[in-house]
């Protein structure tokens, strides 16, 4: 199984490598914001619990998140691998996933993330508002909340994968094509 935790702040390209990654792969996207918004659409519970953080650019409790990850797995039991994309975003959900997949007897392969410079981030976010229509992409200051955040919460969980030698780094400025074969390369090589 290969399972990999594509790592990068909001706006690094997670989405759109994702779906290339999926493609060449066979994986399947674990994506919690695509989740959360889903359940928002839907009108559930626990999309108007989400909506709350989300919209101001806040992270979901980890207990809400890990208990929603863990449930999606468990619809995959045929898989051949997994994309974390958006998950870990804090060291107890990284914990809480090496967990949840050594109870399956497996583990993560490696975690790819993306560097973007700070001021490149702000631009895409803004610059995709009017085609994502999502209500954290529009506003300056909720992307720098999301950006803040990242920097204090979520930066640290590389740490967690670098002390068990699965950390790789991946330049995240250029053409979308190129990144992709970075990644293919640095996959390729870890096989
Ligand atoms: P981006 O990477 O562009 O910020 P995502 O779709 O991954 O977009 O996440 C959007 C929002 O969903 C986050 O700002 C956060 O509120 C919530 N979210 C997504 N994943 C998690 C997670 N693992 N833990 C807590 N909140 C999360």
């Amino acid at each position: 199984m290969i399972n990999l935790v594509l790592f990068g702040p909001p706006g690094a390209g997670k989405g759109t490598q994702s779906e290339r990654l999926v493609a060449k792969y066979e994986l399947v996207h674990l994506s919690t914001g695509d989740i959360f918004r889903k359940n928002m659409k839907n009108e559930t519970a626990l999309g108007q619990l989400a909506k709350s953080y989300m919209d101001k650019g806040n992270l979901v409790p980890d207990s809400v998140t890990i208990d929603m990850l863990k449930s999606e797995l468990e619809l995959y039991p045929e898989a051949k691998g997994f994309i974390f994309d958006g998950f870990p975003r804090t060291s107890p959900q990284a914990e809480a996933l090496d967990i949840m997949l050594a109870e399956k007897s497996q583990g993560i392969t490696c975690m790819l993330a993306l560097e973007v410079a700070e001021a490149e981030l702000e631009k895409r976010l803004l610059g995709r508002a009017a085609t994502s229509g999502r209500a954290d992409d529009g506003d300056i200051e909720i992307v720098r909340n999301r950006i803040a955040v990242y920097n204090r919460e979520t930066a640290p969980v590389a740490e967690f994968y670098k002390v068990q030698g699965k950390f790789i780094s991946i330049e995240g400025m250029g053409g979308i094509d190129e990144i992709s074969n970075r990644l293919y390369a640095s996959i390729d090589a870890h096989l």
